[in-house]
């Protein structure tokens, strides 16, 4: 999966945080980018764009 905020690819396992937001799980690298991300999800979250099933 990629991080929404820097677009890095990141594992699951390796991600150093996740946030919730309508009711999909992102997934960070870092710290900073998960509050980057909680600050403004609807900047970095693609809009018109659907995400693909299968996010667990
Ligand atoms: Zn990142």
């Amino acid at each position: 999966m990629t991080d929404p905020v820097c677009k890095m690819e990141i594992n699951r396992e390796d991600a150093e945080a996740s946030s919730e937001y309508n009711g999909q799980t992102y997934y960070f690298c870092s710290e900073e980018c998960k509050e980057s991300f909680d600050k403004r999800p609807e900047k970095y979250v693609e809009r018109g764009k659907k995400a693909a099933s299968g996010g667990r």
